[in-house]
C-alpha cells in the first residue's frame, strides 16, 4: 500500500539579531553580513520558507505546511537588518517579519543591553561595584565577563529599577564617549522602507522591558500601545509578538493573557523547538541564530527541518 504523504502541520521559526557586531555582540568585521548570507541561502535550498501569517494561520486551523516549513523573523530592529538582510532577502524571494520596538524606532528609549555592555566595556575605573559585587575590569576578558553578567543582572529588574541601576553603573564607571543609541538602530522612515519592500512587522514591545517583570496592567499597556502605535506610524497591520529576551521567566502566564487581551494573533518565545497545532498560540518556539556562525548554526535544529530527497543539509553543503 502507498505510503499516505504527512499532512501534520509543522512549522520552524527562526529570528536573528544584529548582523553587524556591535558593542553586546562582538564579532569580527563581515562575518555575521557572510554568516547570514550562507545561513538564508541555506535556508532557500533546504527548507520551505513561507510567512509567518501563513504558517500561523495554517497551526491554528490545523491545515496541512509543507514538509521542512520555516519562517523567518528579526528581532530589535537593528539598522543593519535593512542594509544587510534585506537586500539578500529580496534577492533570494524570501518573506520574513521584524519585530520592532517604537521607543527604539523614536530614539526615545536607550538600548539598554547595548549602554550597560559598552559603559563597562569603556570604564576608565579598575574596578566597578555594581549590585553588591565588585568586578575587576584590569583587562579586556574581564571587562567583557563583568559586561555580561551585569547585563543580566539587569535583565531582572523593572524598568523603573533599571533606569536608576544604570545611571549608577554610568556614575561609576565613567565611561569615555557616547554611549550607543538611536543610530544602531532603525528609524521610522527606514522601519518604512521595509514595509515598502514588502516584509512584516510585528511588536516587540514599546522599549524592550523584560514583561514578565511589570506588573499585569503595564504589560497590556505595553503590548497595546506598541502594537496600536506600530499600526499607526507604518501603516500596516501588527498581529504578531515577540517577547523580549522571551525565555521562561521573561514571559508569563499574565504576558500570555496580555497578548490575547491586546489583540495579537501570536506570541513568539526564544525557547527553541518546533510548533504543532497544539503549540498554546502566545508560547510559540522559536530559534535564535548566531550570523557568525554561519550554516553551522543549523547543528543545533532538529535534523528533519532540512531534510531535502534524503539529503540532508549540513555545514558542508552551502561552502
Ligand atoms: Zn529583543
Amino acid at each position: 500500500m502507498a505510503r499516505q504523504p504527512r499532512t501534520r502541520a509543522r512549522l520552524t521559526v527562526l529570528t536573528w539579531h544584529n548582523v553587524d557586531p556591535t558593542p553586546c555582540f562582538p564579532a569580527r568585521p563581515g562575518t555575521g553580513r557572510r554568516g547570514l548570507a550562507r545561513q538564508l541561502a541555506f535556508c532557500r535550498r533546504y527548507a520551505n520558507v513561507l510567512p509567518l501569517e501563513v504558517g500561523v494561520q495554517a497551526l491554528r486551523e490545523g491545515r496541512p505546511l509543507p514538509p521542512r516549513a520555516v519562517a523567518l523573523t528579526f528581532d530589535d530592529g537593528y539598522r543593519d537588518n535593512l542594509a544587510h538582510a534585506v537586500p539578500l532577502l529580496a534577492r533570494l524571494g524570501l518573506p520574513a517579519t521584524f519585530f520592532l520596538v517604537p521607543g527604539l524606532l523614536s530614539g526615545t528609549a536607550p538600548p539598554w543591553w547595548e549602554v550597560a555592555t559598552w559603559t563597562v566595556l569603556r570604564a576608565r575605573a579598575g574596578s566597578v561595584t555594581f549590585a553588591g559585587r565588585s568586578y575587576a575590569l584590569r583587562t579586556p576578558v574581564e571587562r567583557t565577563g563583568a559586561a555580561r553578567r551585569i547585563t543580566e543582572v539587569l535583565k531582572r529588574r523593572t524598568a523603573r529599577g533599571r533606569r536608576t541601576a544604570l545611571a549608577e553603573l554610568a556614575d561609576r564607571c565613567a565611561a569615555q564617549g557616547r554611549p550607543p543609541g538611536a543610530e544602531l538602530f532603525l528609524d521610522w522612515e527606514s522601519a518604512k522602507d521595509l514595509v515598502r519592500h514588502g516584509f512584516a512587522v510585528g511588536s516587540h514591545s514599546m522599549e524592550h522591558n523584560i514583561l514578565a517583570l511589570e506588573d499585569a496592567e503595564n504589560q497590556r499597556d505595553d503590548l497595546v500601545r506598541s502594537r496600536y502605535e506600530l499600526e499607526d506610524r507604518l501603516q500596516v497591520p501588527v498581529d504578531h509578538l515577540a517577547y523580549p529576551n522571551g525565555k521562561p521567566g521573561d514571559c508569563d502566564e499574565a504576558t500570555f493573557a496580555a497578548a490575547a487581551s491586546a489583540g495579537y494573533a501570536a506570541g513568539f518565545t526564544t525557547m527553541g523547538g518546533r510548533n504543532i497545532p497544539e503549540t498554546p498560540r502566545y508560547e510559540l518556539r522559536r530559534f535564535v541564530l548566531n550570523p557568525n556562525r554561519g550554516p553551522a548554526a543549523f547543528a543545533l535544529l532538529p535534523r528533519q527541518m532540512l531534510r531535502i530527497r534524503g539529503e540532508e543539509g549540513t555545514c558542508g553543503s552551502c561552502t
